[in-house]
């Protein structure tokens, strides 16, 4: 190791990716990582359930076309131990379940046939999604609010019955209130030349050759963040339980104090890859305005209930990995996972049926209601969607509070700007995770391997 000394600030995805990046270097800088929490993974969490010695929390998956998440499993040896979805079938509730309709990207019709294909839009619906290839370009082109590109180019059926459900979930968003550059397939979607069916209908056919699209270790994906913290910990890099970091000084250009409880260390880069919320005091000494729009940014909570069914009771046509549920459809269940359909690792010894209920998103706070009352809205939910009055054996509820970051309309413009920002008065504190490029996993560790090129060209400078 050389004399510099890196320091990382949250032990999530990022925080880990980042180190590991920067260890991975012939001759490396020193790394601490500081975590507030007593454990890493932030919000990627397991803990037991209904027996199964690991059930995750939160994220269950991780898309495989961004070649980030592969290489770093691939890095920490799980490549062997990953498994997908055992079904690829999924439903959007709309008076019953539907399947989501096949010949669609994120729920943008691909054909015409695809539109006509589901229940899910009226007639109306399905003939405005099939004027779409005759509409002039520019139409949903020059906005970056996802729901009203949509809305221009597919109609309002499609979004808020098809793309809404399905980006919505994967977000917590209300996507009328959600950067198109968010969600960067739809966006390279709008970026091409023609029309959106088209550009979905190519994407599509290169699809298909390509294996399965999400998966996970088989024991859970916390087995990632634990298996690169274990990688971090090899390489000599250093992990700070219970750590938080109180403040951020700069005493000289280009050298920074980190203040724990512990003490103060000097280093010469920071990786923030705290959430912004969380980061907006740290940088307060650094930047005023930075620290006002980070504290200003925006962020969901969801809630997440296990629950276990006896097998008796679940229908056995119920055989996908689970549904949405439209906007205006919502009351408090957003989607319903399948566990036990979708993942061959989560089964019982007695064979229930562990569902993965979500609740809340953005602009639909349900964190703040108690286990006994979420717990009654789910099961009224599922009872409404399923027409099943399901007696839970095992519950689980897990609250996540303000884990989604929204990324509103120029959110992408705002972080190069606060990026520019730091170049100029704090050269080597970058930013990283999934308040700035990517919300979700593959783009959270393609972030830190970018905060890592960009710290360790700070140091060689
Ligand atoms: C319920 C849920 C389900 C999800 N499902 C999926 C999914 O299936 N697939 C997918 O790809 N993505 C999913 N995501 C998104 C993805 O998991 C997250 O975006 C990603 O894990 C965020 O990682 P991160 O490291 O950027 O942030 P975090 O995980 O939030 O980590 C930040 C860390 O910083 C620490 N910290 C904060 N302040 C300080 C401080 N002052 N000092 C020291 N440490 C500090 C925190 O304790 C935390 O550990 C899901 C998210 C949630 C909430």
């Amino acid at each position: 190791m050389n004399d510099k000394h890196v320091v990382v600030i949250g032990a999530g995805i990022t925080g880990l990716a980042a180190a590991l990046r920067i260890l991975s270097e012939p001759n490396p800088p020193r790394v601490t990582i500081f975590e507030s929490q007593n454990r890493v993974g932030g919000v990627i969490h397991a803990s037991p359930f209904a027996g199964i010695a690991s059930l995750d929390e939160s994220a269950d998956a991780f898309l495989t076309r961004t070649p980030a998440a592969m290489d770093l499993i691939k890095q920490v040896g799980l490549a062997d131990a990953l498994t997908s979805p055992a079904t690829g079938e999924a439903y959007i509730w709309k008076d019953a379940l539907h399947p989501i309709p096949h010949g669609t990207m994120l729920g943008v019709p691909g054909s015409i046939r695809a539109a006509w294909s589901t229940p899910l839009l009226s007639t109306s619906g399905k003939l405005r999604a099939s004027i779409e290839p005759l509409l002039p370009n520019r139409v949903g082109r020059n906005t970056d609010n996802l729901g009203a590109a949509m809305r221009a180019r597919c109609g309002n059926q499609v979004l808020e019955r098809i793309i809404d459900p399905l980006v919505g979930s994967i977000y917590a968003t209300d996507t009328d209130a959600f950067s198109v550059k968010g969600m960067p397939q739809i966006a390279d979607l709008l970026a091409q030349p023609r029309s959106l069916m088209s550009s979905v209908k190519d994407s599509l056919a290169k699809r298909i050759a390509s294996g399965p699209i999400f998966a996970a270790p088989q024991s859970g994906m916390h087995a990632f963040t634990t298996a690169i913290a274990e990688r971090v910990k090899q390489l000599g890099g250093v992990i700070e339980l219970s750590s938080p970091v109180r403040a951020i000084e700069q005493p000289k250009r280009g050298q920074y104090f980190i203040q724990t409880d512990d003490g103060t260390v000097l280093c010469d880069a920071v990786v923030m890859a705290s959430p912004a919320k969380h980061s907006a005091t740290l940088v307060d000494t650094l930047s005023k305005d930075a620290a006002t729009h980070l504290a200003s940014r925006e962020h969901a909570s969801v809630v997440m209930i296990a629950i276990t069914v006896p097998r008796s009771m679940w229908p056995q046509h119920l055989v996908g990995s689970g549904y949405l549920v439209p906007k205006p459809e919502q009351t408090a269940v957003t989607a319903v996972s399948f566990a036990s359909n979708k993942w061959s690792h989560v089964q019982t010894t007695d064979n229930s049926m562990v569902l993965r209920v979500s609740l809340g998103r953005d602009g639909m706070p349900m964190h703040h209601l108690d286990d006994e009352t979420l717990l009654k809205l789910a099961l009224a939910d599922l009872y409404w969607h399923l027409g099943i009055d399901l007696a839970p054996t095992d519950v689980r509820v897990t609250r996540w509070v303000e884990s989604f970051p929204q990324y509103r309309p120029g959110h992408f413009e705002a972080v190069d700007r606060l990026e520019h920002l730091f170049d100029v008065s704090a050269p080597g504190v970058v930013f990283a995770g999934a308040s700035y490029r990517g919300i979700g996993i593959p783009s959270c560790i393609a972030d830190a391997n970018r905060a890592a090129a960009r710290v360790l060209a700070k140091i060689d400078a």
